[in-house]
């Protein structure tokens, strides 16, 4: 038996010293269950942080050990993940939105129009009124609106109230007027409803564009605090960088300067809207930073489902009259802005809902991109696919960007829509999901909730808040956890070339992490439904305590 002499026992200790807490560290994190989402999977307890990148993770003794760090954050046994990626949203559309009358939820058109009554009262004068967020498949008749009580109640202020999918709005007549809009207009991919030799004031898609101006001609002040609203709602749900699914340049510009000066910590992953002033200011190619990054350019092949925008391959369901839906560009406008997509070192990433303009778009990509490639470009939303189409993914290296809670939120009246024949192959995540082996994972906000954590439910469970239905929607194709939660991290930042820094928490990354109260990858779904994220650590830096 050895035995130490207490002078042995004293240089053992000062030997060990020598290497005890001498490196130096900005953060340290212990007291965790850290779910690293590396290839591995593999778990830690504490990791240490510098300079905004994670420097190492491991057990707590040997983190603790080696680490002198001037802030130490205690998790008390939470779980940790990496911070989470919103692979398709609308981010300044977001805070913009919390400037317009809110109409989400309105369970009646009447309700509707007290709501617009109380924000004229409260905001007298003769300017814009813009309203968001109706759905009719919420009220009683499931009808959609007509603009004559609009008309009567303000005759001489314009009125624009759109959908809460964006894709089909309702102005009044003095709007219009503005717009010029008669029953003589026409516009290419685009619908001004008429009934009785009249126009109702019901728009969808390229008509409501007509209005786009009076949407972008906030002033920079306005804009400066959407996005700082935005921001703070994004932190606090546990993301960390944001897709914004279609901007201009001058929002860039807006962005970059606000992240310069240190106002805007968010990343955002900017899309340029498909307009040639946008491809003129990107001639040059991308822009890449740690914080903003501008490679790909997002295009609308059609409308929304719920507005019968959406282009089919056969007429709607519940409406033939209404046909197979809108195109919103040409084939050949398509082809242009992919070739310019490849030409400059570009994703392109489609809207894409319907059968037809999923084969439409997956055609033109194929054409362009010929064969296996690295390109990532993307289809978004790939909602309602013809079963002999999954395969163009595959094919050409596709990623179908997917919003779970469009499944959820849907499914009530997407039958009625689609037909059970064709609803069987809309919502395939779990089918789009195998393709490639990865999916990326999105909301759509404001079009559904901010919650991330909604993401994860209505993928795994699919079910709706009221726990409709009963054994969940078309299970088939719901996503495994850990794929769900790969497709709002690592995935997400596969199909947005940052894999190398975000999407899973592992040495040389950016310590973009969250901390959440349960176990998302074992706890019961009645359990999964109350989680919450604790806190939000963007760059190492703690950016929200979240709610
Ligand atoms: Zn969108």
């Amino acid at each position: 038996m050895r035995i130490f002499t207490p002078t042995l026992l004293a240089a053992m200790l000062l030997l060990n010293s020598c290497a005890y807490r001498n490196k130096e560290a900005d953060l340290v994190v212990r007291n965790a269950r850290i779910v690293s989402m590396d290839e591995a999977g593999t778990t830690h307890t504490a990791m240490a942080i510098k300079d905004g990148r994670i420097l190492e993770l491991g057990a707590e003794y040997q983190i603790l050990n080696r680490y002198r760090a001037k802030e130490v954050f205690d998790a008390g046994t939470r779980f940790i993940y990496p911070g989470f990626i919103d692979g398709h949203c609308h981010f300044l559309g977001h805070g913009l939105n919390k400037q317009k009358v809110n109409l989400s939820g309105a369970k009646s058109w009447s309700e509707v129009l007290s709501r617009i009554e109380a924000y004229a009262k409260a905001h007298p004068g003769t300017g814009w009124m813009i309203g968001r967020g109706w759905d009719q498949n919420l009220w009683p008749d499931k009808a959609n609106p007509t603009n004559d009580s609009l008309n009567i109640l303000f005759p001489d202020r314009p009125v624009l109230l759109q959908r809460v999918d964006g894709h089909a709005a309702v102005v009044n007549q003095k709007a219009l007027d503005s717009a010029g809009l008669t029953t003589e207009s026409a516009i290419a991919g685009g619908l001004l409803e008429k009934k009785d030799g009249k126009l109702t004031g019901l728009l969808l898609d390229n008509a409501v564009s007509v209005f786009q101006q009076i949407f972008e001609d906030v002033d920079e002040p306005t804009k400066r605090q959407a996005l700082l609203d935005a921001q703070q709602d994004c932190l606090a749900a546990g993301l960390t960088m944001v897709c914004d699914a279609g901007l201009d340049a001058g929002t860039i510009d807006l962005i970059k300067r606000m992240q310069e000066e240190g106002a805007l910590k968010i990343r955002v992953y900017a899309m340029l809207a498909d307009d040639s002033t946008n491809f003129e200011r990107y001639a040059d190619g991308p822009l890449i930073s740690d914080r903003l990054i501008v490679r790909a350019v997002k295009c609308y092949a059609d409308g929304a489902l719920g507005s019968r925008g959406a282009l089919l391959l056969k007429p709607y369901s519940d409406d033939p009259a209404a046909g197979h839906g809108l195109q919103l560009s040409t084939r050949e406008h398509f082809v242009k802005v992919a070739q310019w997509c490849k030409d400059n070192g570009f994703q392109m990433a489609t809207h894409c809902i319907g059968d037809s303009a999923n084969r439409l778009l997956l055609g033109v990509y194929g054409e362009v991109l010929q064969g296996t490639n690295d390109l990532r470009w993307r289809i978004e939303h790939a909602q309602c696919m013809d079963p002999a189409d999954f395969d163009l993914f595959g094919k050409y290296n596709i990623i179908p960007s997917v919003q779970p809670t469009h499944a959820t939120s849907d499914m009530l009246w997407a039958v009625d829509r689609l037909g059970p024949e064709r609803l069987a192959n809309a919502y395939a995540w779990e089918r789009l999901m195998q393709q490639n082996g990865m999916l990326a994972l999105g909301t759509d906000f404001p079009v559904e909730g901010i919650d991330p954590l909604k993401t994860f439910y209505a993928a795994v469970i699919r079910k709706n808040d009221a726990g409709v239905p009963p054994k969940g929607f078309q299970m088939k194709d719901a996503l495994g956890r850990e794929d769900a939660l790969r497709g709002m991290t690592i995935w997400n930042a596969m199909a947005t070339f940052t894999e190398q820094d975000l999407g899973s928490l592992e040495s040389g990354k950016f310590a973009d992490f969250i901390v959440v109260d349960r176990d998302l990858l074992q706890v019961g779904g009645d359990q999964l439904k109350k989680a919450r994220v604790a806190a939000t650590f963007l760059n190492g830096e703690a950016v929200s305590t979240g709610r």
